[in-house]
């Protein structure tokens, strides 16, 4: 009905990067990539998740090297083949209802060469309710350890207990003493929350994210980079105003640009 407003959806759509899935101007593929991680991960994605931009189920298959997405649809029922690894050692799916996590031994892992599979619930805990009953019988119920707060920022629900579905798989690593695998991957997770705020228009939340995140000593260069858009950000905030005035590097923003030597402080 209203002309405008369909056609900036569609224009936000035309507008987003295929890899990263964020604006261009906030594009972040320069410093994302996929890390090595010590566990076959899968992500049990329902249908409804598939194309919010806050799901962190499309992450991790950008970030995390071999991760897989499957679709979970209640009308088309998923087979143990399509998701049950032959050469894992065993599969673990995570849910709160499930047994506290076993302790590892670390001689038999060894012997056994092979590595452990962590399949991941992407979705609310209502759905996760009839996706778990199709998938439980495949593996083994692991409950986490998850405590403290969610840094996952792009969802209002991220209150005390709430994880995103990429820190659990952040808290399984760090649980089973993996943590320099954790550390990368939480470089890629923070990287993805800060750009998000930042490509929703959300300053003051990124400044504050960006201040307690590793992002900003590990991606100097792309951090530099955005502050230097940081003119357009504003003026994109202030839209209504005139923006001519204060873009001062407006062709700065949009290519690739080399890594110059000017210092804008956030
Ligand atoms: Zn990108």
């Amino acid at each position: 009905m209203h002309e405008g407003m369909a056609r900036s959806v569609v224009l936000q759509g035309a507008h987003r990067c295929e890899r990263c899935e964020l604006p261009p101007r906030w594009c972040i593929c320069a410093a994302q990539r996929a890390e090595a991680c010590p566990l076959h991960v899968d992500v049990l994605q329902h249908a409804l998740e598939a194309h919010r931009p806050s799901s962190t189920g499309n992450l991790i298959p950008r970030v995390v090297e071999g991760a897989r997405v499957h679709l979970y649809r209640r009308e088309r029922p998923l087979a143990p083949s399509e998701i049950v690894r032959a050469e894992a050692s065993e599969l673990w799916i995570l849910h709160p209802h499930g047994e506290p996590l076993p302790g590892r031994d670390l001689a038999a892992e060894a012997a056994s060469g092979r590595k452990l599979q962590v399949l991941l619930l992407d979705a609310s805990w209502a759905q996760a309710g009839g996706m778990l009953a199709q998938v439980q019988s495949w593996g083994r119920r692991v409950r986490l350890p998850m405590a403290g707060k969610s840094r996952y920022a792009l969802r209002a629900q991220n209150g005390d207990g709430r994880f995103s579905t990429f820190e659990a798989l952040l808290f399984l690593l760090d649980a089973r003493g993996e943590a320099e695998a954790a550390r990368r991957l939480r470089l890629q997770f923070e990287l993805h929350v800060y750009a998000g705020l930042c490509s929703r228009g959300r300053k003051l939340e990124a400044e504050a994210y960006l201040a307690e995140s590793p992002v900003r000593e590990a991606f100097p260069e792309l951090i530099l980079e955005f502050a230097r858009k940081r003119p357009n950000f504003e003026a994109f905030e202030r839209a209504g105003t005139k923006s001519s005035n204060g873009g001062r590097s407006d062709a700065a923003g949009d290519g690739a640009g080399g890594p110059g030597s000017r210092r804008e402080q956030t």
